[in-house]
């Protein structure tokens, strides 16, 4: 038995402590357990192991969970939860913080770990889940590790070998055996998230969503990062299943308005998808959330896109989230030609200055999250932190293969980047 004066102190004061080894399921959509979302990108291998060849209790108190667990009572710091520490460095969310904050309750957990790691009380109550790579979408920044859709496409640019990669879909191969696992777990979840793919295809999110109602878990909080291309599942009404929880939060992605979308959505229909976001905004319970990835497609748009969905009335203006895309690297926004990162710039501190007089960052007494001012900012350093434009080859000469695949051309679609096309060429010709 561990002191609990201690562990109080790892828990609010620590600054490499972290409940999650404790209270976290994280499922990867390779189907490797591991300990977050919050991992250095890459970290794949510093996981707990895969689903397919170990069971979830094998790896729930297996040696590499158990190594964590004394690292993180030892309070030593760890290279791959780098990001965490950054965030709380400069008062960012993190999942670190927030899981203290939220799971800090079970303490006993923590202090009936013995001098192995073993943590025999332990269970999760926050689900990270993606049971697949099933996904209906080929979007051009994804790949077929995370988008089953992306298979031909990958096997046509050389990318995967049909002879070693013969199925389309990955993740936990046998799913049945896992879910009889989690069962006993069902009661005590407090959150769940579900990822993908795309987790309004998938069966098994269908299927906890029916073992909570079973339970009467309705207050348990459900997140999904969707498409939101699809709202029915086996012939099942998905809205009409969400009505029995309290609180769905949907981060739906959108990286452009209408064609532009399409073409880097690859599969979706602009329509259709407008329609779907009418029909979930209509519901009480669920928080709509527009969730960006800034690549080299829409960081010219960016404004443009947040102020669409806003005038049109499909969100308010805090309810939007901004992911920098990473990788791959020629995708990247920092791709723009200094003169068109300067206007792109001017255009998003304008467009700050425009926000903080609309509700509800004008009014002290609402309730917003901070963060969703401060990812603008986050935009304009990250797009002005390198000069990426070498890589602009790379961005033409990829798209058109993407593009001769998919019968579309870039430059009809986004005229504007016409600019990069020029960087590049200076004299070269011009890219039809
Ligand atoms: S500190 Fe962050 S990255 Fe590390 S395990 Fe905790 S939540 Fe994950």
């Amino acid at each position: 038995m561990r002191d609990r004066k201690e562990i109080e102190q790892l828990i609010q004061n620590s600054k490499h402590f972290c409940m999650v080894p404790w209270v976290h399921l994280h499922v990867t959509a390779l189907g490797n357990m591991s300990p977050c979302m919050s991992l250095l990108e890459g970290s794949e291998a510093s996981g707990y192991g895969s689903l397919n060849e170990h069971s979830f209790q094998e790896l729930w108190q297996g040696e590499r969970i158990r190594k964590l667990r004394l690292r993180m009572l030892e309070d030593k710091p760890s290279f791959n939860c780098k990001k965490c520490y950054e965030r709380d460095s400069i008062g960012y969310w993190s999942q670190r913080r927030d899981s203290n904050e939220k799971y800090g309750k079970y303490l006993d957990w923590v202090e009936t770990t013995d001098e192995n790691g073993y943590a025999h009380d332990a269970k999760p109550v926050h689900w990270d889940v993606r049971f697949s790579n099933l996904c209906n979408l080929k979007c051009r920044m994804c790949s077929y590790s995370a988008s089953s859709a992306w298979y031909e496409d990958a096997i046509n640019l050389g990318q995967i070998d049909p002879e070693q990669e013969t199925s389309k879909v990955r993740g936990v191969e046998n799913t049945e055996p896992f879910l009889q696992e989690l069962e006993e777990y069902i009661p005590y979840v407090d959150k769940l998230h579900f990822a993908g793919g795309e987790p309004l295809l998938l069966n098994e999110n269908a299927y906890i969503l029916e073992r909570l109602r079973h339970h009467k878990k309705f207050d348990t909080e459900i997140k999904y990062n969707t498409n939101l291309t699809n709202l029915s599942h086996r012939s099942k009404n998905i809205v009409e299943q969400w009505r029995y929880f309290e609180n769905i939060q949907l981060n739906v992605s959108i990286d452009g308005v209408g064609e532009r979308c399409e073409y880097v959505r690859k599969n979706l229909n602009w329509d259709k998808f407008l329609k779907n976001i009418e029909i979930v905004k209509m519901e009480k319970n669920v928080d709509l959330i527009i969730n960006i990835t800034v690549s080299i497609f829409n960081i010219m748009k960016l404004v443009e896109i947040h102020k669409y969905m806003y005038e049109n009335n499909y969100i308010n203006l805090d309810k939007i989230c901004i992911n920098l895309l990473h990788y791959p690297e020629f995708y990247s926004a920092k791709l723009l030609p200094s003169e068109m990162k300067k206007q792109v710039t001017e255009e998003i501190l304008n467009h700050l200055s425009w926000l903080r007089q609309q509700a509800p960052y004008n009014d002290i007494n609402q309730d917003y999250d901070p963060e969703s001012l401060d990812q603008w900012e986050s935009v304009i350093a990250y797009m002005n932190s390198e000069d990426w434009t070498h890589l602009i080859p790379r961005f033409f000469e990829n798209t058109a293969k993407l593009d001769e695949l998919r019968n579309e051309n870039l430059l009809d679609v986004f005229p504007e980047l016409r600019v990069l096309n020029e960087h590049q060429n200076k004299g070269m010709g011009a890219l039809k």
